[in-house]
């Protein structure tokens, strides 16, 4: 029997918070999942971690529930870690010569200003054949960057071996959303601008800063989750029918979305704010301002609002609103399709107000269908119903599902190149108009709805 070919994944950044929390855990789930796949991981980072160190990291996170399979086994046996800077070439060349293996995945779990110069040092070394570059978010910080850094990683390996990561994304999510729409007729005759009014992806978190100034600070809401993940759902909303999930058609639909989505008024269709001090659950805040390493003269936002709008004819004219904050008062991630009401409820009828929705919730992943019927004690009176179902999870942490992919070389998860630049084309004008103050910062006190909320938790 032919032996499977071998493959590494090494991660730059090993010793940071994204490994640690998230990779190491993603690896431990899928090799659970699929206890004979083999893949050898090596670390490398900075700083100095003796190999014990990394062992008993790597060892902590495949052991969670106890059982290790031959897959898991032999990444405990074969993993090491590597100390040094890649951004220096002569280190990173001994690195990947040290390499022996039939395919590499290298994973950039490094700040994203490192992202570059340690391109520009792959390519001087130049990388084995067949190599994937896994790069984390956010992709560039502006349109230009995005251009450049494409140009530089497609130098190094072809695009289809760019794997840009979105982990929002998992596998179970995006066909959750495609298998709800298209998988029904109930749903998608009536999915375009005659029977919708509005749209809205929504991403509300209790979680504060978390420590995590030096990165979030730099970049805020708008760019840490409406650029890097929301246009993206959005642009898996609103894509035309597609003939098969396969990658190709996945991301031509969302790319040809993205390239007609603009913020038409960028002063009037966004909303900036922060969080002052509150408490969620019972635990104190403190003023964003306060926090540790934050630098109040960068005017960062905690919450971000924007609508857009996407010029095709299913489309024109229904605004798509991209929302997401932290330290609210409650957790909603989901997308919300709000219909029309109908041409005419007929005479006699009392009550009924809210025209009907379908929610779709990411995390624990389910829908609610909010479609109106006569009321128990009066017929002639009208009042929502809510229909609720789970839809699939997946077998898989998200950063299990983004390996897994990675791994097999599937890029359907993967944001293009042209996808990535989009979205900064997309909030470009928004940052813009932040950036000159047109737009107020507003405050809300941690553990509120936050601004232009009202108490049903309607925008
Ligand atoms: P961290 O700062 O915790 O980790 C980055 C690691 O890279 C650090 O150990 C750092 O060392 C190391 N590093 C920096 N420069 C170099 C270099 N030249 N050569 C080798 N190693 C270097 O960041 P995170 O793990 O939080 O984030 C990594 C990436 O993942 C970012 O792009 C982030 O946006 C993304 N991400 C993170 C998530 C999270 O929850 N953490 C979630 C989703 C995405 P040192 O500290 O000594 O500088």
């Amino acid at each position: 029997m032919a032996s499977q070919p071998s493959t590494t994944l090494l991660i730059l950044g090993a010793s940071g918070d994204l490994t640690s929390r998230l990779l190491l855990p993603g690896i431990a789930t899928l090799l659970r999942a699929e206890p004979d796949r083999r893949v050898d991981v090596v670390g490398a980072d900075l700083r100095e971690l003796t190999a014990d160190d990394w062992h008993d990291r790597v060892h902590t996170a495949l052991q969670l529930d106890g059982v290790v399979g031959p897959g898991a086994k032999a990444v405990l046996r074969s993993t090491r870690y590597v100390a040094g800077d890649a951004t220096d070439p002569a280190s990173l060349r001994a690195l990947l010569e040290s390499i022996d293996c039939d395919r590499l995945v290298i994973y950039f779990a490094l700040p994203p200003q490192v992202t570059e110069p340690v391109c520009r040092a792959l390519e001087q070394t130049g990388v084995p054949e067949g190599t994937i570059l896994a790069i984390e978010k956010p992709f560039g910080a502006s349109l230009e960057s995005a251009r450049e850094l494409n140009a530089l990683v497609t130098r190094i390996v072809p695009e289809d071996r760019v794997f840009r990561i979105d982990h929002f994304l998992g596998l179970h999510t995006v066909l959750n959303l495609l298998g709800l729409r298209f998988a029904n007729r109930l749903l998608e005759p009536v999915w375009d601008r005659d029977s919708i009014a509005k749209v809205e992806v929504l991403y509300d978190e209790t979680v504060t800063l978390e420590g995590r100034a030096g990165y979030y600070d730099r970049n805020g809401a708008l760019r840490d989750m409406i650029q890097s993940h929301l246009l993206q759902i959005m642009a898996l909303i609103a894509i035309e029918p597609i003939a098969s999930v396969a990658a190709r058609d996945l991301r031509d639909a969302v790319g040809q979305v993205l390239r007609a989505a603009r913020v038409a008024d960028p002063v009037a269709h966004s909303r900036r704010a922060r969080y002052t001090a509150g408490s969620i659950d019972g635990r104190e805040v403190p003023d964003y301002v306060a926090e540790e390493g934050v630098d109040a003269s960068l005017g960062t936002e905690t919450l971000a609002e924007v609508q857009v709008e996407v010029a095709t004819a299913r489309w024109a004219g229904v605004p798509f609103i991209l929302r997401s904050g932290k330290s609210l008062a409650g957790v909603r991630k989901r997308a919300i399709i709000h219909w029309r009401p109908p041409a005419l409820v007929p005479e006699g009828f009392a009550g009924r107000d809210t025209p009907d929705r379908l929610v779709i919730d990411f995390k624990p992943d389910g829908f609610e269908l909010h479609i109106t019927t006569n009321g128990s004690g009066d017929p002639f009176t009208l009042e929502q119903t809510v229909l609720r179902g789970e839809l699939g999870g997946g077998a898989l942490l998200p950063y299990g599902e983004v390996l897994a992919s990675i791994l097999d070389g599937d890029p359907r998860l993967a944001v293009r190149g042209d996808a990535a630049e989009e979205c900064w084309r997309i909030i470009e004008p928004v940052l813009e108009a932040w950036r000159a103050d047109a737009v107020p910062m507003q405050e809300y006190a941690a553990g509120s709805l936050g601004p232009g909320w009202d108490t049903d938790g309607d925008i």
